[in-house]
């Protein structure tokens, strides 16, 4: 099954729980519009490279279209369509007025330097400038993409476009038209929610192992986020590989030495109490896949899609799996994990909080009025507390997973959307 065949399956699974009408559903499949480019960029080398990129505009039934762009060597049509489907079902789980869409560059990033990456960045812009605006697309960070990167795309749209157009792109620096809690926000986002689910379940978290997959924004932050409410966290990886210690790690020093060594699995001395316990024993290199199915109660993906798969579901020991990454699991993994009584929160609720505090730096460059870091982040509890109070209670209602649940609360927002504005019968 393709990463777009999965977001289908699982749309599908929800319209037949919740008996969605056949029209809807039908029209949720495809994207409205798909645009790929091929474009030149001169490398430090002199020589000119051509790269393909994709713009996916799925859904504008709530608004603009709205979702990250990724540079990643992975990047094919079929995942950009998956991205985006779930842009517009996350967007319409939170609640919030902006469609799905996404986009992508097919590169490996990390092969490229800082003046190649500014080429690429502002060649891609102008390939697609079109078709993205504020109140047509407005695209964001997403892997491989960060502030800077927003920062030059913003840049050359507006040399492109003239006037001002601060709300093209979000996930800005915080300089330049950004907003204050953006880079947190998908791990704020997630952590809001996971307090709220521990809370009501009675979870404690000094008692509670945590692993994290993934240590780019979204896993580093998250990381740090339950380390800091007093949970052990035992277990982190990056493209690299995977460190697992028994006694916890220290993340605020994995994170330095991350940007010492390049790799967290070079940080054993991030372990906590590194000094008292024998050298090489309470830490252990693990690869990415191993990581997954080490003794922990609490999983946190927030690194690539399908990473748990029919293959490894059923050798996953956690009881909790929080989904930040989008896509992590599949339909078959997901199954397993049922069956096997693993309560998993999924993505398109975890990680909406990204989105959430892109559609405020939309709004605060409207307005050109800029928030306080506090009434962001209680503008965004606010929502994701919502979001997932509705997503519980149609869990109940249908007696379904969390991932059924929250994509029927989207399904219900957008079939009464498609109604009003008479788009359907
Ligand atoms: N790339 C992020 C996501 O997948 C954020 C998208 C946005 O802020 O528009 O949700």
């Amino acid at each position: 099954m393709s990463l777009h065949e999965e977001t289908l399956s699982q749309i599908d699974n929800a319209a037949k729980i919740m008996d969605l009408d056949a029209e809807m559903k039908a029209y949720l499949e495809r994207p409205q519009k798909i645009h790929q480019v091929a474009f030149p960029v001169k490398m430090d080398d002199g020589s000119v490279q051509m790269f393909d990129g994709f713009r996916v505009q799925h859904n504008n039934l709530a608004g603009p279209y709205k979702g990250g762009i990724r540079f990643a060597p992975e990047v094919d049509l079929d995942e950009v369509k998956a991205l985006a489907t779930w842009m517009s079902i996350k967007c319409a789980v939170v609640g919030i007025p902006l469609g799905g869409g996404k986009g992508g560059v097919t590169v490996d990033a990390k092969k490229l330097s800082q003046t190649e990456k500014e080429r690429l960045t502002r060649a891609f812009v102008q390939a697609i400038a079109d078709y993205i605006g504020p109140a047509q697309d407005v695209p964001a960070p997403d892997m491989y993409t960060d502030s800077q990167v927003m920062a030059w795309a913003t840049d050359e749209y507006m040399k492109l476009k003239g006037g001002d157009q601060m709300g093209v792109f979000t996930g800005k620096p915080l300089e330049f038209g950004g907003s204050a809690g953006r880079e947190e926000a998908t791990a704020q986002g997630g952590v809001y929610i996971w307090n709220e689910y521990a809370q009501r379940n009675a979870i404690e978290p000094s008692k509670t192992k945590v692993i994290v997959q993934g240590f780019g924004n979204a896993g580093s932050n998250v990381a740090r986020m339950l380390h800091n409410e007093g949970y052990l966290v035992v277990g982190i990886s990056d493209s690299k590989g995977g460190l697992y210690c028994d006694h916890g790690i220290e993340i605020e020093q994995a994170i330095v030495c991350k940007v010492e060594y390049g790799a967290v699995n070079e940080c054993e001395h991030a372990a906590i109490n590194y000094n008292q316990i024998e050298e090489g024993h309470a830490c252990k290199r693990v690869t990415n896949e191993e990581l997954l199915e080490q003794e922990c109660d609490l999983l946190v993906l927030s690194a690539l899609e399908n990473q748990i798969t029919e293959d490894n579901a059923s050798n996953v020991k956690a009881k909790y799996i929080f989904e930040l990454a989008n896509g992590p699991t599949n339909p078959n993994a997901d199954e397993i994990l049922s069956k096997n009584n693993v309560v998993l929160l999924p993505d398109i609720l975890m990680n909406a909080g990204g989105v959430t505090v892109s559609y405020f730096e939309w709004v605060q460059n409207a307005t050109n009025y800029y928030w306080q870091a506090e009434e962001v982040q209680n503008r965004l509890k606010e929502i994701m507390l919502n979001a997932f109070d509705r997503v519980e209670s149609n869990r109940s209602k249908f007696n379904c997973s969390y991932r059924e649940a929250a994509f029927i609360t989207a399904l219900e927002r957008l079939s009464n959307l498609a109604k009003l504005r008479g788009v359907l019968s």
